[in-house]
Formats: structure tokens, C-alpha cells, sequence
């Protein structure tokens, strides 16, 4: 539970710090914790493929062809490398990140760039990075949640 002093923000839990990318590895950025750090915001971390339950490690995946809108309006589906259909538990890790904002009252989220869920002006699909959010960044984006896109890594 967040501290009352400080204001909740909703954090893709591989940027600080948790080993939950699917390579198992995380995406901590220490410039992002600085910058919470100075605007009296705290950190609630959500990971969207774990709370989906695909575990870590797992395999890579990505949007079907276009973007999340599709795969939103049920036409495209988030498939793994292989083939393997995704999309329900995808679409459940979203579910639960928007839970979590409506728990905490939080309005503004900072996403990993690039992520298939989590990333904000880009993500993948068909295979390649392509312009648009990520299955969760846009169902938060649908509720008015303000959602910064975080490049990860940063010293
Ligand atoms: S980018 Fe999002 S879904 Fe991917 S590991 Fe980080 S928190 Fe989890």
C-alpha cells in the first residue's frame, strides 16, 4: 500500500528493478527512480505478462499484424515466436494493470518502451518495432491514465 504523503504512480515492474522481461532479466533505470524520487510520486510495480501468468522466462511475443487497437477490437491476436496464441493472457495483465490504477487511485503510469504490453509511442508487431502503444499502455491510455513511455536501463 502507498504511503498517503506521496502520490501512486503505476510502474512496468521491470524497470525497477524485477527480473521479469522474458529473458528473465529486468530493465532498471535509475534515472526513472530519481525522477519519482523528485516529484514525490511512489511507485506501485506491475508486471502485465506476469499477472497474466505466462511466467518468466517465456518466450518472446508479439502483436499479430497492425497494433493493440486490433488485437483490442478482437481481430488480431498477440502470438509468441512460434506461433502460440497469447492473446487472453495479455489481455488479462492489462486488465489487472487498469485494476491496480482504479485501486490506487493513479492517473499517470511509466511504461518500458518497445514492450508488447508496456510500450507507449512504440511496440512490436508482425515481428518488427512499429509506431503505437502496447496492449496495456492502451487500455490505460482508453482510461485517461497519463502514460510515459521509459526507455529502461538508464544510469
Ligand atoms: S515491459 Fe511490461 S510486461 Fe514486459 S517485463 Fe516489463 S513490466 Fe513486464
Amino acid at each position: 500500500m502507498p504511503s498517503p504523503s506521496r502520490r501512486p504512480v503505476f510502474v512496468s515492474a521491470c524497470l525497477l528493478g524485477r527480473e521479469c522481461r522474458y529473458d528473465g532479466r529486468s530493465n532498471r533505470d535509475l534515472a526513472l527512480e530519481a525522477l519519482l524520487d523528485a516529484r514525490g510520486e511512489i511507485a506501485v510495480p506491475f508486471c502485465p505478462e506476469e499477472h497474466g501468468e505466462l511466467g518468466t522466462p517465456r518466450p518472446a511475443a508479439w502483436i499479430e499484424r497492425s497494433g493493440a487497437s486490433a488485437v483490442l477490437d478482437g481481430v488480431e491476436r498477440v502470438i509468441t515466436g512460434d506461433g502460440v496464441d497469447v492473446t487472453q493472457a495479455f489481455l488479462r495483465g492489462a486488465l489487472g494493470a487498469l485494476e491496480t490504477c482504479q485501486r490506487f487511485g493513479i492517473r499517470r503510469a511509466y511504461l518500458k518502451e518497445r514492450s508488447p504490453s508496456c510500450g507507449v509511442c512504440q511496440t512490436h508487431a508482425a515481428g518488427a518495432l512499429v509506431d503505437g502503444p502496447g496492449v496495456t499502455a492502451l487500455v490505460l491510455q482508453r482510461e485517461g491514465i497519463d502514460c510515459t513511455g521509459v526507455e529502461g536501463r538508464r544510469e
